[in-house]
């Protein structure tokens, strides 16, 4: 997955393992291989592969999966514009 690697540490994807129940849809519908199945869990293997499509939230039926879709990238850049310049950035999920 190196070669669909974006920024770091930018990608707003979180995983509840309070909520999961183990189902692996995430892990089906996942393009990136974001999810393993480990046990009766899923774990995020690898956060910055992520693109932040969705499919994975809109098909976890506990709802364990959190991501902003669509906003990701632009986030991603907003911030690293700011971080040159040493301004505070924008919150992970959205532009508040
Ligand atoms: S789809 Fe949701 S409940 Fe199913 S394994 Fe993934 S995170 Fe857990
Ligand atoms: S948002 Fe898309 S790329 Fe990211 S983990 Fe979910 S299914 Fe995979």
């Amino acid at each position: 997955m190196k070669g669909f690697r974006y920024l770091e540490g930018v990608a707003t994807l979180e995983l509840s393992p309070e909520a999961c129940i183990g189902c692996g849809r995430c892990v089906e519908v996942c393009p990136h291989q974001v999810f393993v199945l480990e046990g009766k869990l899923s774990r995020i293997v690898d956060l910055d592969v992520c693109m932040e499509c969705g499919a994975c939230a809109k098909n976890c039926p506990t709802a364990a999966i959190r991501v902003d879709a669509g906003v990701g990238c632009a986030t991603g850049l907003i911030n690293e514009w700011l971080r040159e310049r040493k301004i505070r950035q924008v919150g992970k999920g959205c532009c508040s």
